[in-house]
């Protein structure tokens, strides 16, 4: 019997690991955009506008009135592992931004074709540059622009066959970008959003800065939601179980839909927690007689050091402290608010 050869063990090239790397950060088009919107609204930007050609594989552009990035920096912008946002390990339990890895930027460069417009406060002139695999194609070359930055990804996997034909036979990211810029929208009511496909006329969403978070709901997800809603708290502040802030609006029973949207920020990030979502559906069907599937958004406020922020590439889940006891408050609150609202409602129906 043919005995096999010992198979030898090899460095991969460097430009193979950055984009297997990148290939995990930026998943598909609408990862992209939530990174780039995140970094618009961590340079505190007012307005946001997003728009997207062949569902993010042709074009995405994110352009924000944001504070710029400076000139001295853009050699380095789109390198793996460079952040204005994180110095230290420790920095990680405080910190307020949604990035700071320092890899989406770059990510995008190994993956795509990212050119950056931007200029910073008090300056003439802005500087455009392109970058592909990390690195600048060119000196910035300086233009005209407007307050803040606009990046723009042109041919997404371009360089990843396998993922291109999978995305481009499966449906349209546009949906999925149109959703994520709703959520942003309601929790951020003090920016405004737009998200449009290239060329068209019409956004489709498209948010003016309010103060009020039903009006954000109704302008994005429209009359028929925001009329049915209820405002729901909960808190807790016991060192020994749990401590938290949560609030939010839920649906009441006149509200109908066949899918749960549920919209959940925790310490300002957007993320995604199966076990609450599903404890909040189980209050709904067993409380509501049409079983109508909820509309939820929630802000809830944990102690930084309770939240682990650093679990997931896409930073979409993360681990709390205590969730379990978390998710046993917040059902038990929904479940007397919901209750009460449905029975002053029979209560009225019936006088
Ligand atoms: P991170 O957000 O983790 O720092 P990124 O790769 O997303 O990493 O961005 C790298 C850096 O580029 C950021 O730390 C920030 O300084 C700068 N930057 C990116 N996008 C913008 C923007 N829209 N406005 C201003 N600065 C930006
Ligand atoms: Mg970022």
């Amino acid at each position: 019997e043919e005995v096999k050869e010992t198979p030898r063990i090899h460095r991969l090239d460097e430009s193979v690991v950055n984009r297997i790397a990148a290939g995990e950060v930026i998943q598909r088009p609408v990862s992209a955009v939530k990174e780039l919107v995140e970094n618009s609204l961590d340079a505190s930007s007012t307005s946001i506008s997003v728009a997207v050609k062949d569902g993010g594989l042709k074009l995405i552009q994110v352009s924000d009135d944001g504070h710029g990035i400076r000139y001295k920096d853009l050699p380095i912008l789109c390198e793996r592992h460079t952040t204005s946002k994180l110095s230290k390990y420790e920095d990680l339990q405080s910190i307020k931004s949604m990035g700071f890895r320092g890899e989406a930027l770059a990510s995008m460069t190994y993956v795509g074709h990212v050119t950056v417009t931007t200029i910073t406060p008090g300056q003439l002139h802005g500087y455009r540059v392109s970058y592909r695999d990390g690195v600048m194609e060119h000196e910035p070359k300086a233009c005209a622009a407007v307050k803040g930055t606009q990046i723009m990804i042109e041919n997404l996997f371009y360089n990843m066959i396998a993922r291109r034909k999978t995305l481009q036979n499966s449906a349209d990211d546009y949906t999925k970008i149109v959703d994520l810029l709703s959520r942003f929208a309601i929790y951020h009511i003090d920016v405004s959003f737009s998200c449009r496909k290239h060329g068209a006329a019409r956004a489709d969403v498209h948010s003016v800065a309010t103060t009020s978070r039903l009006n954000a709901i109704k302008s994005v997800y429209g009359l028929s939601v925001a009329q049915n809603l209820i405002k729901i708290e909960a808190a807790d502040n016991d060192p020994s179980s749990s401590v938290f802030e949560m609030d939010g609006f839920i649906s009441n029973s006149n509200y109908v839909a066949k899918k749960t949207t549920m919209v959940l920020f925790i310490n300002g990030r957007l993320v995604e927690c199966t076990a609450l979502k599903r404890a909040i559906e189980v209050v709904y069907a067993a409380t509501l007689p049409k079983a109508s599937k909820p509309f939820i958004y929630m802000s809830i406020i944990l102690p930084p050091e309770h939240v682990d922020v650093n679990v997931h590439p896409t930073k979409r889940e993360v681990s709390l402290l205590n969730q379990e006891v978390i998710v046993k408050k917040i059902q038990s609150v929904v479940e007397s608010v919901l209750r009460n609202s449905n029975e002053s409602r029979t209560f009225q129906e019936q006088q």
